[in-house]
């Protein structure tokens, strides 16, 4: 392809941005008409008794959940923040214990370790799934360890046979961040229902929405319970439920409003089709830019891949420059890309500076383990590599765009690698 580079003056081969709203439709719109014409807009009363568990949306979105991963339990709650903090303290995290969690995730999958007063050990990453390595795992366990925060990254999952093996070597409780991976599959089972606990999010920027919101999956009755209480003032209803365990059951206002609830109920019916959606368009964009040299595309290693974003591990050493310059001159020809994806979490100044709740140092303070909360840079080598050199990535596959949509990116790509002599310049 002939032209000069967007980036050097030339024409860029997209005008037309890429929109990323939600897809809202006629349930969604009559769920919520309905709920505006009740006045109800919350069903939750913190005491024991029917409205201990919410309104009629909410229970319905719990019961649509329930049937889509075939757990006996779903609980819906106002984030996934909240659904994994609810989750760590369900399962009896507390003072001085250590979650193991990667470190290339959303912020939220360690500071709820934090805010569960426990302290985040980060296990790196591995290449192939984006998610952590069970051999780094494995490395990082102490006398201390009670869980593992396993992460579904970018639309794939995380090699769950092994982690599930060496979280029963170890008596580990195993919370799966499904944020970014609703309706994946791992070896025939749905990521979020292998481990404990399961937790999904319904933040606007998911691929279903209610704005906020997010819920959490269990087959364990007692699980269930204890997020519940968590979910709404436990404190006060843990007498009245006649539950006498009530360590950890210090009640937050986790609750889900019925609004949100309409909302996603409706969205819940439309995440395969969503989830389709997406697989097809990454498909075909991979097929259009497979031909690139130093391009690693995404792989679909254990089942269902469902593409929360596509991401490419780019060799600078074979395309012949860095990945930065290539991604300056995708986004200036049109095409959204992002360089890396969120900053290594250690690196951030709570754990650089260990500094959480109070000025002492707390929960940091509480660890036994010296070595444990090391966060210095260098401790997760594959993730600072990812994100200082060699990842890629953008969310363009997904609904409302088009093939035609990923046209432009697979011109953007061709016009680039074929002026690439100008870019080494
Ligand atoms: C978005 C996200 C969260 C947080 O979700 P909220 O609903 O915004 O609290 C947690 N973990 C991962 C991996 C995410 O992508």
């Amino acid at each position: 392809m002939t032209g000069k580079l967007a980036l050097f003056g030339g024409e860029k081969i997209r005008n037309k941005s890429f929109v990323t709203c939600a897809l809202i439709d006629e349930e969604e719109r009559k769920r919520v008409e309905e709920v505006l014409s009740s006045g109800v807009l919350s069903g939750f009363i913190a005491k024991a008794g029917d409205a201990f568990l919410g309104g009629r949306q909410v229970k319905e979105l719990e019961s649509e959940i329930k049937k889509y991963f075939g757990t006996k339990y779903a609980i819906a709650l106002n984030s996934a923040t909240s659904a994994l903090h609810a989750g760590l303290l369900a399962v009896g995290i507390g003072p001085g214990d250590e979650v193991i969690v990667p470190p290339y995730t959303m912020s939220a999958s360690a500071t709820a370790i934090i805010m569960s007063n426990a302290i985040p050990v980060f296990a790196d990453i591995e290449e192939e799934t984006f998610c952590i390595d069970p051999k780094d795992i494995r490395k990082k366990i102490t006398d201390k360890t009670r869980a593992i925060m396993v992460v579904h990254l970018f639309g794939g999952t995380a090699r769950m046979d092994e982690i599930m093996r060496i979280a029963r070597e170890y008596n580990l409780k195993v919370i799966e961040d499904t944020s970014q991976a609703p309706g994946a599959v791992y070896k025939e089972k749905l990521a979020g229902t292998i481990g404990d606990i399961g937790v999904f999010s319904l933040n606007q920027h998911k691929t279903i929405t209610s704005g906020e919101g997010g819920f959490a999956i269990t087959n364990d009755e007692n699980l269930a319970l204890r997020i519940q209480l968590i979910r709404n003032h436990g404190e006060v209803v843990a007498d009245g439920m006649g539950v006498s365990d009530v360590s950890n059951i210090v009640g937050f206002n986790y609750r889900m409003t019925e609004l949100e609830g309409a909302v996603s109920v409706g969205q819940f019916k439309r995440l395969d089709k969503l989830n389709e959606h997406r697989i097809n368009l990454a498909r075909y964009l991979a097929k259009k830019i497979s031909k690139f040299k130093g391009l690693m595309l995404p792989k679909e290693i254990f089942g269902k891949h469902v593409y929360f974003v596509f991401p490419i591990i780019f060799k600078e050493d074979i395309v012949g420059v860095t990945r930065d310059l290539f991604v300056k001159a995708l986004n200036a020809e049109g095409i959204p890309f992002g360089a890396g994806y969120v900053r290594p979490i250690y690196l951030e100044p709570m754990y650089q500076k260990k500094i959480a709740y109070g000025k002492d140092g707390w929960p940091f303070s509480a660890c036994k383990n010296q070595a444990s909360i090391n966060y210095s840079k260098g401790i997760c080598p594959v993730t600072e590599k990812m994100h200082e050199k060699e990842l890629i990535m953008t969310g363009v596959i997904r609904y409302p765009h088009s093939e035609e949509d990923m046209d432009d990116v697979a011109k953007a790509f061709t016009k680039i690698f074929d002026n690439i002599s100008e870019l080494k310049k």
